[in-house]
């Protein structure tokens, strides 16, 4: 196949190249695979680079092809592949894993949105509430994960309140939502959709679509995922890490034993673990409790 360049006497060969094995889609042909998430939550995968692979292999063969132009060709067993992928998450070479990319459709509550907006290397098309009505979706917990206030960690909490005050609080939720008549109304009479929309709850829902190359996808997943993010978004990150292991299985093995479920270790940590001292020699209350927690998970204290 020839193509000629304008203002140009150059002639440009295209070579269609076979691929190794017939090739076959990730997706199984499917539009889309999606998972429902709270009552009106949805995160689809719609798209994935690369989507059609030889058969027998998954996106991960992306990582290595690429890596192999730094370390050159070498055989392509399978168990090699897998030894390669690991030792670039280990060590930290991340630029294979870019060359992977994901697309998810997402509808999630504002303050989700807003917590998850905040990882800057992904490319967002949302809603426009501007242009359009917002829909009449709201974001109410079931009453079993209305949670107090934890005393330890001023960020979040974890355990559920009491009924009582459970039921307070979903009253509180619908009486908010019950702006939404009085939203629709002013729109109607005339208000511009961007002023009416600002007395609306952060439970109502937005959706976006979300690109990311899948290494800054799993550090998406790694502070989302993570028992620190809170539990509305952990739920979206989990459904997302669900998404995409078939996509990446071997990558995502190596997200978990080198990543997820890892541990760091501070200098002063690991001259506790050396001299077998319970304590570390910082006066910070914070990094104290930090310590402690890795010392039961590492199995060198009880857990209470
Ligand atoms: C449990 C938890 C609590 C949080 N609490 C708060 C809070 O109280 N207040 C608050 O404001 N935020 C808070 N955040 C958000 C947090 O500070 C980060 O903004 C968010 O997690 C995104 O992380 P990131 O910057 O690594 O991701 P990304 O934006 O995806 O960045 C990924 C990497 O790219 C680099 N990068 C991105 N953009 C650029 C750029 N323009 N130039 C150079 N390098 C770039 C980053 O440095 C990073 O290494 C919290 C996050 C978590 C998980």
């Amino acid at each position: 196949m020839s193509a000629h360049v304008a203002e140009s006497d150059i002639s440009i060969q295209i070579e269609h190249k076979q691929a190794e094995a017939p090739l076959v889609d990730l997706m199984g042909g499917a539009a889309r695979w999606d998972v429902r998430i709270h009552d009106h939550g949805l995160i689809g995968l719609v798209d994935v680079m690369p989507r059609l692979v030889p058969q027998g292999q998954t996106a991960d063969q992306a990582i290595v092809q690429a890596a192999r132009v730094s370390y050159g060709a070498g055989t392509k067993r399978v168990n090699e592949d897998r030894g390669l992928i690991r030792y670039l998450m280990r060590h930290r070479h991340t630029t294979p894993f870019e060359m992977v990319e994901l697309k998810f459709h997402c509808a999630m509550p504002i303050f989700v949105a807003r917590q998850w907006i905040r990882h800057r290397t992904a490319n967002v098309n949302e809603y426009s509430a501007r242009y359009s009505v917002m829909p009449d979706r709201f974001y109410r917990p079931g009453i079993e994960n209305v949670r107090q206030q934890s005393s330890v960690n001023r960020q979040g909490g974890e355990e559920p309140i009491d009924v009582g005050t459970a039921e307070d609080y979903l009253a509180y939720l619908e009486e908010a939502e019950q702006n939404y008549a009085r939203y629709l109304d002013l729109t109607e009479r005339g208000v511009a959709r961007e002023l009416a929309r600002i007395a609306l709850p952060q439970s109502v829902y937005t959706e976006w679509y979300w690109k990311c190359d899948l290494h800054n996808t799993l550090r998406f997943l790694s502070l989302r995922m993570d028992a620190h993010a809170q539990r509305e978004i952990r739920d979206f990150a989990n459904a997302m890490y669900a998404l995409i292991e078939p996509i990446v299985p071997v990558t995502l093995e190596a997200f978990r034993d080198y990543e997820l479920d890892s541990m760091r270790l501070t200098k002063l940590e690991i001259e506790a673990i050396r001299t077998g001292a319970a304590e570390i020699s910082a006066e910070n209350k914070r990094e104290q409790a930090e310590w402690q927690a890795k010392r039961m998970k590492l199995g060198l204290a009880d857990s209470e």
